[in-house]
């Protein structure tokens, strides 16, 4: 099943290049009262919700894809966790680049075969989510700002300390990710933190869909130039690894995001482009890059 956020507030079942209105299924959900329990409520209800959408499916209303306007599928992430230099052609090309690297990464990574296993994750603002109607706002006009296209993987059960063999039964599916990057020698809580710099979409694609994450091929294009494209099996550590790493620090909670690294060609992005994400078992999505309206 694949699920989209449309038109601001509206729940939306994706096939092929229709979307379906299945919003009344959000009758199913609790009403929400304080305090809250940490979680995205749509991944913490999935289970209740997946009935009603397709009790719905066959009286909702059609829209064509290309109509609608795509928000993030995932709203209310309680953190968004993210490996750094998870690809080797990421870390032994793109490193190179002074410019990417402002060297910070490239002389520490010399020799190190797993890079999480030595730095951990870093955490991106929940603030910092977009979707594709959105786009992406360049916070500092005279920095530079890179994409990188990322694995999304939306964890489905609550869960700590969880092991790599039950790690895979907490995932509830996965979305494309920009980790959009402003490239600098501060923190990558800020750097890679501005409103906009985390964009998900252009659905959530539930687990059962996707035999082997590992298989997928993901492609960025800018203005029609392909920068990025790779398997994501090329990903160093995996993805049953990075929630065992992830779940030894965090307790885990449903519509968590991981970012699970970037392949190379990552490259920069100037106001008036246009990106475009691809993965043929997730789904593409178009969003612009804007310059910030400063008030
Ligand atoms: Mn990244």
């Amino acid at each position: 099943m694949k699920l989209c956020r449309f038109n601001q507030d509206r729940l939306g079942l994706l096939e092929g290049e229709q979307v379906f209105d299945v919003t009344p299924a959000l009758q199913a959900l609790p009403p929400a009262r304080w305090p809250v329990s940490p979680g995205d409520p749509l991944i913490v209800h999935l289970d209740r919700l997946i009935p009603a959408i397709e009790a719905l499916r066959p009286t909702a209303t059609a829209h064509a894809l290309a109509q609608v306007t795509l928000h993030s599928p995932i709203t209310q992430p309680s953190k968004i966790m993210a490996a750094p230099a998870n690809y080797r052609l990421h870390v032994l090309q793109d490193t190179r680049d002074p410019g990417v690297d402002q060297g910070v990464h490239a002389k520490a990574l010399e020799g190190v075969d797993r890079p999480v296993d030595k730095y951990g994750l870093f955490l991106k603002a929940t603030s910092s989510l977009a979707g594709a109607h959105e786009g992406v706002e360049v916070v500092f006009p005279d920095r530079r700002t890179d994409h990188e296209i990322e694995l999304a993987v939306v964890i489905g059960k609550t869960g700590r300390d969880i092991s790599r063999a039950q790690a895979m039964a907490h995932v509830a599916g996965y979305t494309l990710g920009l980790d959009m990057t402003v490239r600098g020698v501060e923190e990558r809580s800020y750097r890679k933190s501005p409103d906009s710099y985390t964009v998900l979409g252009p659905a959530f694609v539930s687990a059962d869909e996707i035999a082997d994450p590992h298989a997928l091929t993901m492609s960025l294009w800018v203005n029609g130039e392909r920068r990025q494209h790779s398997r994501t099996g090329a990903m160093t550590v995996d993805i049953p690894d990075l929630i065992e790493f992830a779940s030894r620090a965090y307790t885990l909670y449903p519509g968590d995001v991981i970012l699970t690294g970037t392949p190379e060609g990552v490259g920069p992005v100037l106001p008036g482009d246009e990106v475009r994400v691809s993965c043929a078992e997730i789904g593409e999505m178009r969003f612009g890059v804007r310059a910030r309206l400063l008030p």
